[in-house]
Formats: C-alpha cells, sequence, structure tokens
C-alpha cells in the first residue's frame, strides 16, 4: 500500500488533536486525568509536544550554520555573493513591505477596532485587564530599541549568542565565516568546505529521522493547545482575528502567489510542495524550529537548488517575516483604533516602518512579535500594557502567520534560483 503523503499525516494529526484536545477540555481541561495512571492528559500532550520541538530546536544552531557556511562559500567569488545577496535581500524587503500594505488597507477597510457605530471599542475590550506581567516584559521598549536589535546583529560572544539563541547574530558569524572561506587557498578551502558540506548532509539526514515522526508531535502540541484554551478564546476578538487571518491570505494567495506566477512559477505546486512545512508551521509558531522542514521540502518537494537554498532559507527564517511584520502592522492599528487614537498619515507612516524593520529582528519563536509591537505602541504614544488584549486569541494568530512566514521564505528561494536560471519542479516550463 502507497504511503500517505506526510503533509496528509499532519494534517490529519492536527484534526484528531482538535477533537481529542476538545473532548479533553470538556472533560475539565488541565484537571482532567487518564484512569488507572493518574496523569493529566494535558501532561501527556506536554511532553510528546516538547519532546518533537526540542527534536527540532536541537538541529538549528548547527544547521543554520552549515547552511550558510556551505552557501556563502559554494556561491563562491564576492561578485556572485553580492548578487544573490542583492536579490535575495530585495525580494525580502519588497514581500514584507507588501506584506504590511495589505494589512494596512484591509484593517483600514474593516476598521475592526471601531464598533458598529464607529465608536472606538477600547472599553469593551478592559485594555488594562491584569496584563502586569506582559507590561514589564516590554517595558520601556521605544524608537532606541530599534537600534538595538541592529546591534545585536555583531554579538560580543559567538558562542553566548548561538546558546542564547541569538540568530542574527549566529548568522552574521556565519556570513563571514563562508565568506572568508571562499578567500582561502585551494588546499585549505576544499578540506574545510567538505567538511560543513559532510555537517550540512548529516543535519538533514536527521532532519528526515525528525520529520518521520512530526506527526505524532504536531499532534501533542495542537491537543495540548485546544485542551487547555478551548475554542472559545479568540471569540471577543474573532473580528480582528478575522481581517488578520483575511489579510495573511491575500498576502499567501494573492500577493506571493502572483509574484512566483510572475517569475514562472506554479503557486499552487509550490503551495503543494511547501505544506509539510506551512503545516509543521503551524503546529510549532516557531520559523526556526521548522527550518529543517522548509529546507528539506524546498529543495526535495520543490527542486530548489541546494546551492540557493542553503543560503536563501536560514537567512530568511530570522531575517524575512511576511506574516510576522503584517500581523505587527494590523495589532498596532487595531489597539490605535480601539484607543480612538488619530491615525494620521505620519502615524500610518511610522507604524509601516517600525513594522518592517522589526520584523527583521524578531526572533522565530512563538509570540515574538509581541515584543516588537510593544516598541510600536510606544512610538506612536499608546500604553504598551494594551498588548495584553493580544494574549487572548496571539496563539491561534502565531500559528497563521508563522506559517505565512516560512511560505515567505520559499517563495523567496525558488524565485531567486528561477533568476540564477535554475530549472526547479514547481516552474511553469
Ligand atoms: N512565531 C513567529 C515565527 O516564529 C514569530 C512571531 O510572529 O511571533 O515566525
Amino acid at each position: 500500500m502507497k504511503k500517505l503523503a506526510l503533509h496528509w499525516q499532519i494534517l490529519i494529526a492536527i484534526a484528531a488533536a482538535a477533537i481529542v484536545g476538545w473532548l479533553v477540555q470538556n472533560a475539565g481541561g488541565i484537571d482532567a486525568r487518564i484512569p488507572l495512571v493518574d496523569i493529566a492528559w494535558v501532561a501527556l500532550f506536554d511532553f510528546i509536544g516538547t519532546l518533537f520541538l526540542q527534536a527540532l530546536k536541537m538541529l538549528i544552531v548547527p544547521l543554520i550554520t552549515a547552511s550558510i557556511i556551505v552557501g556563502v562559500a559554494g556561491i563562491g567569488g564576492s561578485g556572485n555573493l553580492g548578487r544573490l545577496g542583492g536579490k535575495t535581500l530585495t525580494f525580502y524587503a519588497t514581500t514584507t513591505l507588501l506584506a504590511i500594505l495589505v494589512g494596512l488597507v484591509l484593517l483600514n477597510a474593516f476598521g475592526p477596532g471601531y464598533d458598529a457605530s464607529g465608536n472606538p471599542i477600547g472599553e469593551q475590550l478592559a485594555l488594562t485587564d491584569d496584563v502586569s506581567a506582559v507590561a514589564e516584559r516590554v517595558q520601556g521598549k521605544g524608537v532606541g530599541d530599534v537600534v538595538q536589535i541592529f546591534l545585536r546583529m555583531v554579538p560580543p560572544n559567538i558562542v553566548s549568542a548561538a546558546a542564547n539563541g541569538q540568530m542574527l547574530g549566529l548568522i552574521f558569524f556565519a556570513l563571514l565565516f563562508g565568506w572568508a572561506l571562499s578567500q582561502l587557498p585551494k588546499e585549505q578551502h576544499d578540506t574545510l568546505l567538505n567538511f560543513w558540506e559532510g555537517v550540512l548532509a548529516i543535519m538533514m539526514r536527521i532532519t528526515g529521522l525528525v520529520m518521520a515522526v512530526a506527526p505524532i508531535g504536531v499532534f501533542g502540541l495542537v491537543a495540548k493547545t485546544v485542551a487547555i484554551t478551548g475554542f472559545d478564546a479568540a471569540r471577543p476578538l474573532l473580528f480582528f482575528s478575522l481581517v488578520v487571518l483575511l489579510a495573511l491570505a491575500v498576502h499567501c494567495f494573492i500577493t506571493l502567489s502572483v509574484l512566483l506566477r510572475v517569475f514562472g512559477i506554479r503557486p499552487w505546486q509550490m503551495i503543494q510542495a511547501l505544506s509539510p512545512a506551512m503545516l509543521t508551521a503551524f503546529s510549532t509558531s516557531s520559523s526556526s524550529a521548522t527550518l529543517p522542514v522548509t529546507m528539506d521540502c524546498t529543495e526535495n518537494r520543490a527542486g530548489v537548488s541546494k546551492r540557493v537554498s542553503s543560503f536563501v532559507l536560514p537567512l530568511g527564517a530570522t531575517v524575512n517575516m511576511n506574516g510576522t511584520a503584517l500581523y505587527e502592522c494590523t495589532a498596532a492599528m487595531f489597539l490605535a483604533q480601539a484607543y480612538g487614537l488619530d491615525l494620521t498619515l505620519a502615524t500610518q507612516f511610522s507604524i509601516v516602518v517600525i513594522a518592517l524593520l522589526t520584523s527583521i529582528g524578531v526572533a522565530g519563536v512563538p509570540s515574538a512579535s509581541l515584543v516588537a509591537i510593544a516598541i510600536i505602541l510606544a512610538a506612536i504614544g499608546l500604553p504598551v500594557e494594551a498588548i495584553g488584549v493580544l494574549l487572548v486569541f496571539d496563539r491561534v494568530l502565531d500559528m497563521a502567520r508563522t506559517s505565512v512566514n516560512i511560505f515567505g521564505d520559499a517563495c523567496c528561494a525558488a524565485i531567486v534560483a528561477r533568476l540564477e536560471g535554475e530549472q526547479t519542479s514547481v516552474s511553469v516550463d
């Protein structure tokens, strides 16, 4: 019998987890226990999910390091690197800006921060409710913090940057390392490149192993979330959530799809090729944790060369976040509407610019954009406590925006591959 494709396996796992999680929620949620063994269901789901997430995270540092070094060194002479790097960064900036604009337009069009008669809904949302913990975490963020993000790019200690998940620093170091490697005399160059290619091959192999159990891991992650929060969590802010989901869908199915088409790539095939990665992003809410799967799908299912994908994707997982930038902009606009803030053109412009810049520095981990939203709120003069409102449904929206984040990275890889004259398996001809 033919084995069911991985994305179907993961989809079935998500559906099963939603049902099981819902049953557990009705049986008492966190307190519901497994008969006979007296262990909480949620603890079991948490164990399975955490194990899967940790297995993915375990791969991140060696994978990012090896793939960027191999990618940069493989591109060779500085002329080539500059060309590929230039194309990649231009695409990242353009698609991120387009994503933000989609969010901005839809938010202005639907105005979810106002009620039916056009009044701000701030009071209904009880904007200052029990948010001290979040406020503490994000307190004192301002425009100056945008500068901090870029300072972190050059880490004083590369080992501590890797240990603390500061991926921008690690990426910067790996880029330099790869460039320097490409300048070495032939003998040293070949030996070292061979070594790093070997490391990359090993990491991809281990990724394959972890992916084989992805449906089980995904089941644990989704079942736990549903068992704890149920489906009601997002209800009070359903309209806003729907506008965000619509904007994400427009970006994914219209903006990115049109771009793909323009460059001779079949959008639907691309979505199909990337579906295991998008579903993994959906259940982990982490672009970084999904990176191994994104690389696997982009190379083996979309047919993008290792040369392009090992440069574009690890960079994209941290630097290019279409969904996150879109969300930052819509969330800040929504809160501004709810507070009744006068949304002048200048205010909207600052929101767009800060969303663009901070999305570069946001880490690829769950809920990372909340801190960036705090920076925007501070910059436009709103209390950062307002962010507490977003927590209610952050998880659901995080799942969706993370899927869009990694799809944006993969689209960029496929388009850059086409611009480099490659034939991918998702190309039109
Ligand atoms: N969870 C997102 C990611 O990993 C980041 C965010 O928007 O919070 O891509």
